[in-house]
């Protein structure tokens, strides 16, 4: 493993920018997908959900809380193989008729208990295995999710752990202070520190925490020095390294990662040098590093924990009092589940990661026969993300007109004469010249018609042809093992368009603003193959406000496959991993607000609905921009009393007016169904 410089991913992953089909060398993935290639266009009674398990890569993504049941719905198994599972469709439907309308949040604290629990254990088998002498004791960075039934949920969870809590600013300390009471926890704490932070971190103490106040700036030393002084307490602090490999996460250099914090070696030895001068070089017991989020290969991993080991036992060798090595966050999720180092996957399970930290600092303590520090990660996304699913609804459709062209008339302009021609005689053997042949005919009769040389209505019949021309085309290609690359945007011209209740920036800020990708497929209707491709547009005006990236074996894919909506009947899509940092990023853009979100526990007796936060009302998002309902509805009923006095309204219509504006007002911002 290891054998790939962090350069040639760089590159590889620039590409991957750049739009190129590249997903940074293969030779790292873990183990293969048996590749079946799906057949699109067989008939509906030999699509099997194996069929939508494949296609939607749930398995890749899910393990083992996601699956497909036997009646093509997706279930949730929240306790991971350990518990019963619940039918994700059913849910919403209960929910429904609770009156909790979509989109909606689903929380699923059991899955944030199995993701303590199973990084805990993978710290503790690769403990035993190296023998090491040392323990693990996680933190969760608040950061990464604030939500208080969920940051108050896992410090219950990890309890047994003695898991703590990781502020990276003051708002967070204020949550981390109040919220965390296990006795032997870490209270990391990281940002930007002013005086008023550092004292209330050295307090903490005495209410029986355990802060380490980890330096990120040279600065902030002497504010340490002189608030422990003050207090007349010793306080426990921790450096952060500026290491010299880069994290090559998406994150480590587009947003979010904090490279601009950290003590260069220089620094870090003048921090030393000034706390030795105080007599306060004991107090200096952690060495801390954060490459970034999303790591997604283990050579880069590997790379920071052995230069990060190296600074941890010469610190020890200066003579700080080295107890804790905290490896930050970085620890990935698989998003496409193609266990590869693409950004959105990873190439290695929590328990490669476990031991390569445990097995590196141990080396490098036993060379220089200094004691092994407990461990400390600061996982944010491992552990929050698989706990929260949003499900929302299709509202309608867009699609491109399928029917075949009207037979050609006597007469009719030799244009579409050609493009007619060109319609019949698409094959196998010439789909792609066809292709190349419709659009050149389509352009020549734009520039007619723009010359007064094609009609109104010709154009339109030229329209038409063109898109029958691509249908067939299209159809020919989706049979093909290989598409040629010059056919790859017809999938996306002619992609249906799904329009969805949700504000993607309410909702899913990270796939709207640096292109992350989340696994969304159908949560129902799984055994019934899904004919249509498209991609998604929400509810706000916004062009930006669709989502047209889905994940993919190889690369990512523009559309994805759905089904054709059914009259009268829902149609409703999962949005999978999306705990961390979604749903903390959102503003209020466009006036959606917050999405309902409900916390489900799962029972012997079946599942339980723990917490409802209702979403925003209209009136409360309102209410943020400065405006007040009672103002809004007085404006309202002045000019509907002078529309009546005008008698361009009657009495009823005014009141239908007036009564659906206030009922607006104190509704959920999303559509009902
Ligand atoms: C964001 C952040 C984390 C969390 O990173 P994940 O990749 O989500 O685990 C941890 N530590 C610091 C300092 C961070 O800024």
């Amino acid at each position: 493993m290891g054998g790939e410089s962090t350069q040639a991913q760089a590159a590889s992953e620039k590409l991957v920018n750049n739009g190129t089909k590249l997903k940074p060398n293969r030779a790292e993935v873990m183990d293969s997908s048996n590749g079946v290639k799906l057949t699109i266009g067989e008939t509906a009674t030999t699509w099997t959900i194996e069929k939508s398990e494949e296609l939607y890569r749930i398995q890749g993504w899910g393990e083992p809380y996601f699956s497909i049941n036997a009646a093509g719905h997706v279930t949730v198994s929240p306790q991971g193989d350990r518990g019963g599972s619940l039918d994700l469709f059913e849910l919403v439907n209960a929910l429904k008729k609770r009156n909790l309308g979509l989109p909606l949040l689903i929380r699923f604290s059991d899955i944030l208990e199995d993701r303590i629990e199973r990084l805990n254990a993978a710290f503790s088998r690769a403990i035993a295995r190296y023998s090491y002498a040392g323990t693990y004791k996680g933190v969760f960075p608040v950061k990464c999710n604030q939500q208080r039934h969920l940051v108050e949920d896992l410090v219950r969870f990890g309890k047994p752990h003695q898991f703590g809590l990781e502020a990276g600013s003051k708002p967070e300390l204020m949550i981390a202070l109040a919220t965390l009471n296990t006795p032997g926890a870490l209270l990391i704490c990281n940002g930007y520190k002013d005086r008023e932070y550092i004292e209330t971190a050295i307090l903490a103490q005495r209410l029986g925490q355990t802060p380490i106040i980890v330096l990120e700036q040279l600065e902030e030393v002497a504010l340490v020095i002189e608030a422990g002084r003050k207090l007349g307490i010793q306080p426990i602090l921790g450096v952060r390294a500026k290491l010299s490999t880069k994290g090559m996460g998406r994150w480590g250099t587009s947003a979010g990662d904090r490279a601009k914090f950290g003590l260069t070696i220089p620094e870090m030895i003048q921090a030393v040098e000034r706390l030795q001068a105080a007599q306060m070089l004991s107090s200096l017991q952690l060495l801390h590093f954060h490459i970034g989020s999303q790591i997604s290969s283990i050579a880069v991993v590997k790379d920071a924990i052995r230069e990060a080991s190296q600074i941890y036992v010469e610190l020890a060798r200066l003579g700080a009092d080295m107890k804790y090595l905290d490896v930050g966050g970085g620890l990935g999720v698989d998003y496409d589940g193609s266990k590869t180092n693409f950004y959105a996957s990873k190439n290695y399970n929590m328990q490669n990661y476990a031991n390569d930290i445990v097995a590196e600092i141990k080396e490098a303590c036993t060379e220089r026969s200094i004691p092994v520090p407990t461990l400390v990660s600061e996982s944010g996304r491992a552990i929050a993300s698989h706990q929260s699913v949003l499900v929302f609804d299709v509202l309608s459709t867009s699609d491109v007109p399928a029917s075949p062209p009207e037979p050609l008339k006597e007469r009719e302009h030799l244009i579409i004469r050609n493009l007619y021609e060109t319609w019949e005689a698409i094959a196998l053997e010439n789909y792609q010249e066809a292709y190349h042949d419709a659009v050149q005919f389509k352009e020549e009769a734009i520039s007619l018609f723009n010359f007064g040389y094609l009609s109104l209505t010709e154009r339109a019949r030229v329209e038409r042809l063109y898109w029958s021309c691509c249908h067939k085309i299209l159809a020919i290609a989706r049979q093909q093992e290989y598409v040629p690359d010059d056919l790859e945007d017809l999938e996306k011209i002619m992609a249906s368009i799904y329009y969805v209740n949700l504000s993607v920036f309410q909702s899913a800020p990270d796939s709207w603003a640096i292109d992350q990708l989340f696994p969304i497929m159908p949560i129902h209707r799984l055994d019934e193959e899904p004919t249509q491709r498209g991609t998604l547009a929400d509810l706000t005006c916004d062009s930006d406000g669709k989502i047209d990236q889905f994940i993919d074996l190889r690369d990512v894919k523009s559309v994805l496959e759905l089904h054709p909506l059914k009259s009268a009947e829902p149609y409703y899509l999962g949005m999978f991993l999306s705990g961390a940092y979604q749903e903390i990023m959102g503003n209020l853009h466009n006036l959606f607000g917050d999405t309902n979100a409900i916390h489900i526990q799962l029972t012997p007796k079946g599942y339980q609905i723990e917490h409802v936060v209702k979403g925003d009302t209209m009136h409360e998002v309102l209410g943020y921009v400065q405006y007040d309902s009672e103002d809004l509805i007085e404006s309202i009923r002045r000019q509907t009393e002078q529309a009546l006095l005008d008698k361009r309204i009657t009495l009823e219509e005014s009141q239908l007016l007036l009564q659906n504006y206030e009922r607006c007002l104190s509704s959920y911002t999303y559509l009902s169904a």
